[in-house]
């Protein structure tokens, strides 16, 4: 039941679902590189009933977890990532390419395709009295964000959860995250 005061807004909130948000994604086929198929973010972003939707689904999940802080991966770690932490008023931590961070950093390496790729953090960013939510647009192989939860580990800190709008199923990276508790939104079984 739609009220009569309701903005404009908070009705197409009410008719939102995250199959409407997987169907906002835009599939960008052979992107960085040939028989990779991009799932485009930016059109969910853009779209302020979509995007609202989304962090409030963000918003949930971190607040179960009562985390001291949000740990944000490079580049739209840090778009989902800032507002939910400046929802829930802690503080926000960026996890960067390597070379990106100016003060003195930690940082892991993990395998990629063809050879490896490594993240950074600040080393005191975090300490044994932090519990952390690690916040991503997507999980392919789970390499980054295997490399990111050693990081946050490295300092002393520890992982309470970790989540992504997008998870690609038909990539084993559950095995590699095992150890962790996962939550995504929207799944693709497939490459097509
Ligand atoms: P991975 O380490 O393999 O889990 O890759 C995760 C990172 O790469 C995320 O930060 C994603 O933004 C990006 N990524 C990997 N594969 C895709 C894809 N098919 N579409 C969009 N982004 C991807």
């Amino acid at each position: 039941m739609i009220h009569d005061d309701m903005t404009q807004n908070e009705e197409k909130m009410a008719e939102m679902t995250m199959e409407k948000v997987k169907e906002t994604i835009r599939d960008v086929p052979d992107f960085p590189k040939p028989g990779i198929m991009f799932r485009d973010i930016t059109p969910v972003l853009e779209n302020g009933s979509t995007f609202s939707y989304v962090l409030d689904h963000f918003e949930a999940y971190c607040r179960m977890k009562n985390p001291t802080c949000i740990v944000g991966i490079e580049a739209r770690g840090f778009i989902l990532g800032a507002p939910i932490a400046d929802r829930m008023n802690v503080g926000f931590i960026p996890v960067r390419k390597p070379g990106k961070l100016p003060w003195a950093t930690e940082s892991e390496s993990y395998e990629l395709e063809y050879g490896s790729g490594s993240v950074e953090i600040h080393k005191d960013v975090l300490d044994s009295t932090d519990r952390v939510v690690i916040v991503d647009d997507l999980i392919a192989t789970g390499g980054t964000a295997l490399a990111t939860c050693r990081l946050v580990e490295k300092l002393g800190a520890r992982v309470e959860g970790l989540v992504a709008l997008v998870d690609l199923a038909f990539i084993p990276w559950k095995d590699k995250l095992e150890r962790y508790e996962v939550k995504t939104f929207v799944t693709y079984d497939s490459e097509e």
